[in-house]
Formats: structure tokens, sequence, C-alpha cells
């Protein structure tokens, strides 16, 4: 049996449709007195955002509502400065992986400022000054991790680097599947694969574990049936509320483990080539699994077969043929909701591809990779493959 190590964060997780009512009650049992809302303006045109401004009454001290994609930090730095203008003790993230990853950004800003002169080593269990509430509206899964991504834009080309810290991890996770029956099919697809993606880089992750490994399967298994009909019939709420439960899933199993080739590829393609996070997930994904076919087979047999892919162990290369068969089914399924199959399709350029592999290879996520990266052409090649 493998060794294994974790850490898990202290989070509270309410699930269901409605639970964005428990809110109020929620924010008084943590005794929050002065809440930043981060979001952004379509959760304003669709409601979301009114509702979660009345839900808060008194206690919304601030908004910061023009987040962006791929949280910039210039934008992190003016909602710091509102939320030490207003002195807040917490702060809401509302709509996808953007508003919560400045949520996260904000927060730990404050918590580095605020304890500037201390050189206490952070250990697991610490919990954060101004604690972070996230209501996710797409399937990205930040909500669960102790990771942020910042967008470094004074540097060129821009970068997108993460930081980790346990500190990070939001508090409270309000999974309301009502607030996503609206979510565009494009963004259902895209941010979709994306947590398909956490599940099969959990999967094969160098520092897997028991609970990582069983989030994943049953992750896949949720998200392999419930994201087309998501993508068919938007307020399919049965539908909805079982794709966001492969979402959570997907989220838990990513909160745990180091992400690979794959991640570190899409942070360098998201920061620096601007696609989409969930598209530069979609196009890169099944890549990705064939490059990595040969070290991590077996540990994709369970995720193969939830894809609804037969695994024929008589076959003469079982592994590399059930990877191959996920990986084409993962495009097929990219392909039917009408997502870019191809980086020159979401606007990278040829000539583009050697920089970027360039900034791939130096991506600390990309050596994590279970089948180690030892060269930038290796990338270059995954690349010009998915051109
Ligand atoms: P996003 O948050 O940028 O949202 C994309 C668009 O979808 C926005 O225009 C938003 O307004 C719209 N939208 C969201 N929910 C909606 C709804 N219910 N109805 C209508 N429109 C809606 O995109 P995303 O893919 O959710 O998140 C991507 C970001 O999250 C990236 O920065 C990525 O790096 C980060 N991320 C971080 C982690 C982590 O663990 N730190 C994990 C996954 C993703």
């Amino acid at each position: 049996m493998e060794s294994f190590q974790y850490v898990s964060y202290a989070q509270e997780v309410i699930f269901g449709p409605g639970s964005l009512a428990r809110l109020s009650e929620r924010v008084e049992h943590y005794g929050l007195q002065r809440l930043m809302l981060c979001t952004n303006r379509s959760m304003r045109a669709n409601g979301c955002a009114a509702l979660v401004e009345t839900a808060l009454g008194e206690r919304l001290a601030a908004v910061f509502e023009p987040v962006e994609p791929h949280v910039m930090d210039v934008q992190v730095a003016v909602a710091v400065a509102s939320a030490e203008e207003k002195q807040v003790d917490g702060i809401v993230g509302l709509g996808g992986g953007s508003p919560i990853g400045m949520a996260k950004a904000a927060s730990f800003t404050l918590e580095k400022q605020r304890m500037a002169r201390s050189t206490r080593t952070c250990t697991p269990t610490d919990q954060p000054l101004v604690p972070v509430i996230a209501i996710p509206t797409t399937y990205a899964g930040s909500e669960m991790t102790a990771v942020c991504g910042i967008t470094h834009t004074r540097e060129n080309p821009p970068q997108k680097v993460t930081l980790s810290d346990p500190r990070i991890a939001p508090k409270l996770v309000i999974y309301d599947p009502e607030l996503t029956t609206d979510l565009p099919p494009e963004m259902t697809a895209s941010t979709g694969i994306n947590a398909l993606a956490h599940c099969i880089e959990a999967l094969y992750s160098i520092t897997r574990n028991p609970l990582s490994t069983a989030a994943a399967v049953s992750g896949v298994r949720h998200i392999f049936h419930a994201l087309p009909i998501c993508f068919a019939q938007g307020g399919n709420l049965d539908a909805r509320s079982e794709m966001l439960l492969g979402a959570h899933l997907a989220g838990l199993s990513l909160a745990g483990v180091k992400m690979a080739l794959h991640h570190g590829l899409c942070h360098v393609l998201g920061g620096t080539a601007k696609i989409p996070h969930g598209i530069a997930n979609s196009i890169m994904l099944p890549h990705v699994l064939r490059f990595n076919a040969q070290a991590t087979a077996p540990l994709l047999f369970p995720a193969v077969e939830a894809m609804g892919v037969a695994v024929n162990e008589r076959a003469a290369a079982p592994g590399k043929a059930a990877v191959e068969a996920a990986a084409q089914r993962i495009y097929e399924l990219a392909g039917a909701m009408n997502l870019p199959r191809r980086l020159r399709d979401a606007g990278v350029k040829e000539s583009d591809l050697p920089r970027l592999a360039q900034l791939g290879f130096e991506n600390r996520t990309v050596h994590n990779n279970p089948r180690p990266i030892e060269s930038v052409a290796q990338i270059e090649s995954i690349l010009r493959a998915a051109w």
C-alpha cells in the first residue's frame, strides 16, 4: 500500500437548491460584521448579487464589482484598499473562479499586510484573519482550495503566479444549484471540462491520497453524466445539482493534491495568451492525457470506466488504448458542446508557441508531472499537437 500525507482545511460546505437562504444565518453565527462582496457584472445582471446583498443587509460594508478574469494584481490592489478603508472582517466571492479568486487574493493580501511584522511560520491549522465565503456559480472549483492565482500585469509578458497557504481556503462554501441555471452553455461546457481536468490530474497527482482518489472518481462519473444535460437544458435543476456535486468533488480532490502539467500549461495559456481558463482546459486535456498515458494509465482506469470506456485488460497495451479512448471521448464531448478544440481557434499564433513552451517549462506546477518534463521541446510538441 502506498504511503500518503495531505492537509485538509476546516471548511463548512452547504449544498442544495435554495441554500443561499442560509447565508445570513451563517454570517451571524460566525460573528462577521463588515463584509465586502467581490463579484462581477453578470452576477449583477442576473440578480444574484442583489440576493447576496439583501442577505447581508447592514453587514455589507463594500462591493468590489468589476472583477475581470485571471485575477489581475492591479485589481487586487484596488479591492484591498477598499477593504482596508471599510475595515472589513470577511469577504464574499460570488460567481466563477475569478470573483472567488479575487476574494481569496484580497483576503490573503490583507492578512500579509496585517501580519507584516510576524515571523511565525504558518501551520496547516492556521485560520485567516479575514475569512472568505465562496458562493460558486460555475464549475471551476476554486472554492475548495487553498490556492490563489494572481496575474502580474507589469511583467512582460504578464504571468499568472499561484500562491498556496492554508489561510486562503474559504471557510464557508454555499453551493446553490439554482444560481447556476442561467450559466450560459459555453461557460457550462468549459468550466465543466475544467472540473473534469481537476479529477484527472488528482488521480495521477504525485501527492494523490485515498480521499482525493475517491472524490475524483466519483466526480468524473457525475460530470460525465450531468454535463451534456446541463449544456443542452440549462434550466434542468436535477442535472445542475448533479453537475455542481461533480464540481464540488472535483474541487475537493484538487484541494488535497498537487496539480501537474495540464494545470501548469493552462495557467500559462490564461495568464500570458489570455485564453479563458475553461477553454484552455478543454483544448489541452486530451493532449496532456495522451502525453502522460505511459506513466499514469493504471491510475486512470477507474475514471476511464466512469467515462463509459471499457478497459480490456487482455489487449496488447490496455493502458494506452484505454487512455487514448478517454482522450478521444473528452475531445468529442468538447466538440459536441461547440468548444474550441485547437489553440489556433482560441487566438494563439503559431509563432507564439516557442515562447509559451518556454514559460510552461519554467512553470512550477508543470514540474509536478508524473511523467517528468525534461525539455522545452517536449512541451512545445504538446502545444503544437494542440495548435
Ligand atoms: P470566470 O469566473 O472568469 O467567469 C467567466 C464568466 O462567466 C464571467 O463573465 C462570469 O460573469 C460568467 N458567469 C459565471 N457564473 C455565471 C452564471 N451563473 N450565470 C451567468 N454568467 C455567469 O471563470 P471560471 O472559469 O469560473 O474561473 C476561472 C478562474 O478561476 C481562473 O482565474 C482560474 O485560474 C481560477 N481557478 C482557480 C482555482 C483554484 O483552485 N485556485 C481552481 C479553478 C479555477
